[in-house]
């Protein structure tokens, strides 16, 4: 599989750039995993829209879902211009009033997820944990041929974590905090939190993302590595991770 980091900004994005969305994909399908501000113009630099497959939501915060609407109208007009010839799913939690609203006419359709859920699509197979953030929010295992990637999406540390990311190739963690914050943030981990994770779930590399709008990430990175050995990377926009 092949990870494109499309926006890694938590809250709003940096300009030019985008808050969470990452596209995952094969020689046969293209998935999109969160949508949030300015997603849909990153995506553009990589595929058609016409030729994405399938959307999966975290959660229903600003920087996750803001361009959902407009890849809704994306979608119908691809489909008017005979672009596109299939509706688009669009997994989500469904016991939240947003949830209806991904349904647009026959163009997308929403698709209740819960934690339980095991969803393929394609080669792809993607399970859920749900994480500890203010709003219900999943973490998302993806499977392509005997190798994992692991998004935490939001969230606090919490144990349960370590056993979902076991072994996983990549952890894309969340990294909103620097250390003097730790804790004192509902819903977030900090650098070092997920150098904790990452050390105790012994994964093969680590991808900091959701990073905060303030400070110099550099410490996050030092941060995280005062617990894990292997190759932290913090995310930046376009990068491509093969796996
Ligand atoms: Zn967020
Ligand atoms: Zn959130």
């Amino acid at each position: 599989m092949q990870i494109t980091v499309l926006g890694y900004w938590g809250a709003y994005p940096a300009a030019g750039e985008a808050t969470s969305g990452y596209l995952f994909q094969d020689r046969n399908t293209n998935i999109l995993l969160d949508c949030g501000s300015a997603v849909l113009s990153e995506l553009q630099k990589h595929i058609e829209i016409s030729n994405l497959d399938a959307v999966i939501l975290s959660h229903y915060h600003a920087d996750h879902v803001a361009d959902i609407h407009c890849l809704q109208y994306a979608v119908m007009l691809e489909s008017l211009q005979h672009k596109r010839d299939r509706n688009l799913p669009i997994y989500a939690y469904s016991k939240h009033s947003q949830f209806e609203s991904l349904t647009f006419e026959d163009y997308t359709e929403g698709i209740a997820l819960r934690e339980e859920s095991e969803i393929a699509i394609g080669d792809f197979s993607f399970s859920f944990i749900k994480t500890v953030h203010p709003e219900i929010c999943m973490a998302v295992k993806i499977t392509h041929y005997g190798k994992t990637a692991v998004y935490t999406a939001d969230t606090e540390y919490f144990d349960k974590l370590t056993d979902f990311s076991r072994y996983a190739d990549i952890l894309l963690c969340e990294a909103s905090l620097y250390r003097e914050y730790e804790g004192k943030v509902e819903g977030h981990m900090s650098g070092a939190q997920a150098g904790k994770l990452a050390a105790e779930a012994d994964v093969g590399a680590l991808l900091l993302t959701h990073l905060p709008r303030y400070g110099n990430h550099e410490r996050l990175r030092e941060e995280a590595g005062e617990y894990y050995r292997g190759n932290i990377t913090l995310a930046r926009t376009a990068l491509k991770i093969r796996l």
